[in-house]
């Protein structure tokens, strides 16, 4: 790879961790990060929940597995070495039905395979000693679970990067992607470049751009709106670090939890509702062309079919404040309806296979000299700069895709 130039779509956290590692990894080699716009982690990156996760739920021996328990320690020691903020809060994981019970014994068995660190299964009674304004029948606590600001590191990965003699262009959407001789030639409106490989990590588009060089149209990217609501300052202090539910083990999201910021706020959330924009943070975010796209995929009816009564069951929550805070006043019954407010959202890009099954594990497609980061959901932040080894191993030959 020395000396070679490597293009990368998309200045989120995965696509800078990616070109961080390579600017450090060869110096000889110029990084380019091309992004369409203003600044780095205007998407997923800025908009979630702030979560380094522990591992404890991704099927052992997935890249997500792999990936989140290695990324989460690598980042614990870029935030310690760059003054980020980085708070070990931990993360009770709680039942509060029989059926719960049992999932979590799963979860349990799971957590113990992924080497989860310090994880203990604890009863009712310890519960209330680790968040005293929760209640269930038992829970999980993993007390090195922690938050952080995304946006932040992502924005200290470009500074790495740049300071290493890479480029961040801002302002600068791919419209294109043409074989020239050995090369590539990636379009941004007037201006292009000539690359020698091209890494694509355009999130919410990942299909689109991947599909302008040559990959498959499999998986395609359905978006998901998560929408938050914030915790009054009365009532923040009743939660002290991360309370989520067991997880529907149909689903890659993890429920709605409550969620301490490293600002100090509580956000419960967020749901999981089909938006109807890729870039849909609104409710009336609507586009015809992206909405023909995702009822144009054949996996989006299968999905349908599968799981139509969550999807209304999210919808409702989506309108009705009573409705959302239903769910989540079984984990912490004093907090309700009336003691919180809307606050941001973000949208998921969650790949779809065409038989309808929403892609699990991290997926990242090699199309000769393009590597395409098709599926980079949650733990994907965490993960980054796992990921980012990862692709610079599949890059260099030493790794496999
Ligand atoms: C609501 C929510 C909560 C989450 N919570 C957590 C959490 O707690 N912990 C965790 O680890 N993960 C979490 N995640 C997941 C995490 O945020 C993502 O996995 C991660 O940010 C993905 O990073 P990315 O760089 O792949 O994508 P993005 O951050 O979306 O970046 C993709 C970039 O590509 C750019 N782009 C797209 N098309 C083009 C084009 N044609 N030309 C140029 N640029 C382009 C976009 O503008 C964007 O900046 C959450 C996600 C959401 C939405």
């Amino acid at each position: 790879m020395a000396d070679e130039v490597v293009g990368i779509i998309g200045a989120g956290i995965v696509g800078l961790a990616i070109g961080r590692e390579i600017t450090l990894r060869r110096p000889g080699t110029k990084v380019v990060v091309l992004e369409k716009e203003d600044r780095v982690a205007a998407h997923q990156t800025g908009h979630n929940s702030g979560v380094v996760h522990a591992g404890i739920y991704y099927r052992p021996g997935s890249l997500k597995a792999r990936l989140c328990t290695r990324g989460g320690a690598m980042l614990r020691e870029y935030c310690a070495d760059r003054r980020l903020p980085y708070d070990e809060c931990g993360k009770l994981v709680v039942a509060v039905t029989a059926e719960d019970v049992v999932r979590l014994e799963a979860l349990a068995d799971r957590a113990g395979d992924n080497l989860v660190p310090g994880l203990r299964r604890i009863g009712a009674g310890e519960i209330r000693d680790v968040e005293p304004h929760a209640t269930g029948l038992a829970a999980l606590h993993s007390p090195h679970t922690a938050i952080t600001d995304f946006t932040r590191i992502a924005r200290s990965f470009a500074d790495d990067l740049v300071a290493a003699g890479g480029e961040v262009r801002l302002g600068c959407p791919v419209t294109g992607v043409t074989a020239a001789g050995d090369r590539l030639e990636v379009s941004s409106g007037e201006r292009g470049l000539a690359v020698d490989r091209l890494v694509i990590c355009a999130g919410i588009h990942a299909d689109v751009v991947s599909g302008l060089a040559g990959d498959a149209a499999a998986p395609r990217i359905v978006p998901f709106r998560g929408e938050y609501m914030r915790v009054s300052a009365a009532k923040a202090h009743m939660v002290r670090g991360l309370i989520y539910p067991v997880p529907d083990p149909r689903y890659p999201f993890l429920g709605v939890h409550f969620t301490r910021r490293v600002s100090g706020e509580v956000e419960v959330g967020p749901n999981a509702v089909l938006a109807t924009a890729r870039e849909g943070y609104r409710r009336a975010d609507v586009s015809l062309r992206d909405l023909y796209g995702i009822a144009a995929w054949p996996g989006t009816w299968r999905m349908a079919a599968r799981h139509w009564r969550t999807g209304i069951r999210e919808l409702h929550g989506s309108v009705s404040r009573r409705a959302y805070m239903k769910a989540a006043r079984r984990y912490v019954p004093e907090i309700g309806a009336a003691d919180v407010h809307r606050a941001g959202s973000g949208v998921r890009a969650q790949a779809l296979d065409r038989d309808g099954s929403l892609v699990d594990d991290f997926r990242i497609h090699q199309v000769g000299r393009v590597t395409a980061v098709r599926n980079a959901p949650s733990p994907a932040a965490t993960s980054s700069l796992a990921i980012a080894e990862h692709v610079v191993d599949v890059l260099d030959g030493t790794g496999s895709g």
